[in-house]
């Protein structure tokens, strides 16, 4: 018998009047054809199969990713939100170092308004008793009025102090008395005091 010459797959010999194949020149008995097919078919399922499974996988890893990338962008938006709540202490400190600072700048500029002390003058003082009242007239030339005048009472004493431009009038008087009444008139400031 004549053969259409040799089948790829198993050798032997594809006689006329059996079926064939001719899959670019290669020749193969039908039956070794499907054959061959099916097991492509079936290798290239299996490859497709471990193709998704690979897919899957890179999936779930991508999805890994993204939840550690998300959790880490939720911390940074915590730390971000309680830095606005709860400003830290550095910045409280600097905040409140400015104000000193301004305070400071505001306190030297206040002192320059006043000019500088060149003489501290002690006033004339008169006193006299009046019963159990003890009186005081401190002589206070070119005060205008009596809130040029600061009287500080102390827990021994009193102390009085009056400015006119570069001179000032400053005197103690030692006593635990209390002030009952002050009065300025002529230049003279009375102090009655309780007597000790
Ligand atoms: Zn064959």
């Amino acid at each position: 018998m004549e053969s259409r010459g040799n089948c790829i797959l198993c050798g032997k010999p594809i006689y006329y009047g059996e079926k064939y194949v001719n899959d670019s020149g290669n020749l193969y008995h039908l039956s070794c054809y499907l054959k061959l097919k099916e097991k492509f078919d079936a290798t290239r399922l299996e490859e497709k199969a471990k193709l998704e499974k690979i897919k899957e996988e890179e999936k779930a890893k991508l999805k890994i990713i993204e939840k550690e990338k998300e959790a880490e962008q939720e911390k940074l938006y915590e730390v971000f939100k309680a830095s606005i709540e709860k400003p830290n202490l550095e910045t409280k400190t600097l905040k409140e170092e400015t104000e000193e600072e301004e305070k400071a700048v505001e306190e030297e500029k206040q002192k320059s308004l006043i000019p500088p002390t060149k003489e501290v003058i002690d006033p004339q003082i008169q006193t006299k008793e009046e019963g159990d009242k003890k009186i005081f007239m401190i002589s206070l030339p070119d005060i205008k009025s009596e809130n040029e005048i600061e009287i500080k009472e102390l827990y021994k004493s009193i102390e009085i102090k009056a400015r006119v431009g570069d001179k000032v009038y400053f005197q103690i008087i030692p006593t635990q008395g209390k002030i009952l009444s002050k009065k300025f008139e002529n230049s003279t400031l009375t102090l009655e005091l309780e007597k000790e």
